[in-house]
Formats: structure tokens, C-alpha cells, sequence
């Protein structure tokens, strides 16, 4: 009995290891006292305060509502009473269910299962959700419609290596990740075929550094031309987020941008800025109507070095890769890219992917020195 044991665990263990759930904030940054909850599939154990109340289907529609701090619960038939949590736990795997939330239209449909309770006066809902089934759900808000299969695996690499990288960052709040841009955006099931199978086909795929620990998977929009060395922009060096010359993303979408300054207001805005920086030395040349350099990390302007971060965050900028025109009394920002410009290149993937470049190499492209794993290789504490 023993002798056959230890085969079976072996063949076990690796399936065990590739489903892993997480806990994701959902409407995290909405302020909400009132909603309607229904299973979409499947059948769900309805438990309130640690105590089952009913077995539900799709037959079923519930309302949750916030008083005095308490969730009243409430069915079809009547009201079902006042409780501190609520609990779907789905019966079998591959469940899913319907929020509606009382001011908006759109339902949204999530997979598994979800926990809601009552913080200060607003629903806090947790979807406690397979990691494969949040990671389609995450490359459609991320990745948008209509893109080519190796794009979406890429994509989805890349999603999955940020989440498990990630699953601290909401420590001692109680769930994983949040649904906004503040981890990764989320906004239930996805819906394309497409995504499903490039999530299904690259199941469990990350991305190690030579070490084998995740790496830091940093994505964005549109370089405008070129990638940036992370410690140019965040002050920290990794081996895998070098500059890259990238002419795939150059007559997209985001590639170029452009924003108007009256000349008062841009100086002012100079002034105030230099006024709380010390001044550097007088090299350097002046930036006007410059050609912009592609790594220029500093903007120069009468002996002082102003971060371009600083300024893209301040004026709310598309990216730190412009340059400045001046016109009588007009000032042009005219830019290229969108987004802080570390990492992968969304819209510069998209299009390898039409041009028939597979993930891996799509991958290697923007990210430097790294190896695509399935993360059941890796060792524990990396993820
Ligand atoms: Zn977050
Ligand atoms: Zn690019």
C-alpha cells in the first residue's frame, strides 16, 4: 500500500500545485451600500455569519443592503435577516454569479466565489476567485478586443507573473489584490474566446529571472519609440528592465500626443518647481524646440534639472518623452508614448503579434536575460 502511495502523490502533486486562489477586492474604489447578487451557474451555499442558510441556483436573486453597519439580507420571499458577512461558496468548481450594483446598469459576472461585509456603512466585497479564471478576466480590461493570440499569451504571462509577484501588496487589508489600476484592473469573467484559450494554453506560464524569482513584470501602453532602464525612472536597477529601441509601437494608437500651455502658465509652473530644487550646474542645453533625446531623464531649464516623472505627473502627461515648442505666447508639449515606459510594451506587442512573432519571443524582446516557467518549478518563496 505504502509502495503505491508515493507514485500517485508524484502524479498528484503537480495538479494540486496549479490551482491557486486568490482574493481580490472587487469595487474597490466605489462607495457601495446596496446590491443585487444571483448565481449565473452552477449551485451555491448561501452562508451568513458562518452558518448555512440555503443551497441556491440561478432561481435565486438576493438583495444586500447596508443598515446601521449590519448587511440585511433579503430573498424573493421576504427578508432573511441582518448579518456582519455573507458568503456564495460555490458547490463544484466553474461556478459563477451576478453583481448588480443599485446605480449602475451593467451586471457583472464574476467566477467562484465571493464574501461580502460591512465596513463603516459600505459593502466590502472579496472575490475569492481561481487564479486562471482572474487572469482572463484581468488580460481582457488590460488587453482590450481584437488582438492577436500570441499578444493575449504574452499578456497574460505578464498578468499572471504580476499577480503572484504582487499577492502581498494589500497586506493586513484581508484580500490580495484590489480591481483598479493599483494592482491590476478587474472587472469579472472574461468574455473572449481568444483570451480563455491563450489564458488555458499558457496555464501556470511565468516569468523568472535567472535566479528563478518572478520578476517585476511591468507593463504599459506605448514607449513612443523607446523603453526606459528602470533605475533611470525608479531609482532601482533589475537585469530584466533594460531600454529598448522599439519601432513595432510607433504608428499605433498611443504613439504620439501632444499638449498646449499658455506661456504665463508653463513659466509659473517652471518657477515653482525650481524654487524647491537646488541648482545644478549651467551645462546642458536648452531644451527648446530640442529634439528630444530617447533616455533623457531630466528636463534642463536655467541651471536646473527638473525630473521629467515629476513634470508627467504634475501636468498629467501621456509620458516623459517630449519635447517643448514655443510660439509666441503658446507652449507645445508634443510627445510620443503612453505610460511610464519600463518594461513591456503593450501596442509594440500587439503588432509583433500581427507580424507573427511568437510570445516567447515577444517576451524576450522587452524583457532582457529571462526564462518563461511554469511557477510550480519555481521555488516557494519566489511567488
Ligand atoms: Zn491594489
Ligand atoms: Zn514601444
Amino acid at each position: 500500500m505504502k509502495k503505491l502511495l508515493l507514485p500517485v502523490l508524484f502524479i498528484l502533486l503537480p495538479f494540486y500545485l496549479f490551482s491557486i486562489n486568490i482574493s481580490v477586492r472587487i469595487y474597490e474604489s466605489d462607495s457601495i451600500k446596496n446590491i443585487l447578487l444571483a448565481p449565473q451557474s452552477g449551485s451555491y451555499l448561501l452562508i451568513a455569519d458562518g452558518k448555512l442558510i440555503d443551497t441556491i441556483t440561478t432561481a435565486n436573486v438576493f438583495e444586500i443592503k447596508d443598515k446601521d453597519s449590519l448587511l440585511v439580507l433579503r430573498s424573493l420571499k421576504g427578508e432573511l435577516g441582518k448579518f456582519n458577512s455573507i458568503q456564495l461558496k460555490e458547490c463544484r468548481p466553474d461556478c459563477s454569479f451576478n453583481i448588480k450594483i443599485s446605480l449602475e446598469r451593467t451586471i457583472r459576472l464574476y467566477n467562484d466565489n465571493i464574501q461580502i461585509s460591512n465596513t463603516g456603512g459600505y459593502l466590502k466585497m472579496i472575490n475569492m476567485v481561481e487564479l486562471e479564471h482572474y487572469i482572463a478576466g484581468v488580460v481582457e480590461c488590460e488587453g482590450g478586443y481584437n488582438k492577436s493570440t500570441e499578444f493575449y499569451k504574452a499578456q497574460a504571462i505578464i498578468c499572471r507573473t504580476y499577480a503572484l509577484n504582487n499577492l502581498a501588496k494589500h497586506l493586513g487589508e484581508y484580500y490580495e489584490l484590489c480591481d483598479a489600476v493599483h494592482c491590476q484592473v478587474y472587472k469579472g469573467m472574461g468574455d473572449i474566446p481568444a483570451i480563455t484559450e491563450a489564458v488555458e494554453s499558457t496555464k501556470g506560464l511565468v516569468i523568472a529571472d535567472s535566479l528563478k524569482h518572478l520578476i517585476d513584470a511591468a507593463y504599459f501602453s506605448n514607449c513612443g519609440g523607446y523603453t526606459l532602464n528602470s533605475e533611470d525612472v525608479w531609482g532601482r536597477r533589475f537585469s530584466y528592465l533594460h531600454a529598448v529601441k522599439d519601432t513595432f509601437c510607433m504608428n499605433q494608437l498611443h504613439a504620439r500626443w501632444e499638449k498646449l500651455f499658455t506661456l504665463p502658465d508653463w513659466n509659473n509652473y517652471l518657477d515653482k518647481k525650481e524654487s524647491a530644487l537646488t541648482k545644478t550646474d549651467t551645462r546642458g542645453e536648452a531644451y527648446w524646440d530640442s529634439i528630444p533625446e530617447e533616455k533623457r531623464v531630466y528636463l534642463y531649464d536655467k541651471g536646473y534639472l527638473i525630473p521629467l516623472k515629476d513634470i508627467r505627473m504634475d501636468l498629467n502627461l501621456h509620458s516623459t518623452y517630449f519635447k517643448v515648442i514655443k510660439k509666441d505666447n503658446v507652449i507645445t508639449l508634443r510627445g510620443r508614448g503612453n505610460g511610464h515606459r519600463v518594461g513591456f510594451c503593450q501596442e509594440g506587442a500587439m503588432r509583433m503579434g500581427q507580424l507573427g512573432y511568437t510570445y516567447l519571443q515577444i517576451l524576450n524582446f522587452y524583457y532582457q536575460g529571462i526564462q518563461v516557467t511554469n511557477y510550480s518549478a519555481l521555488p516557494l518563496q519566489a511567488y
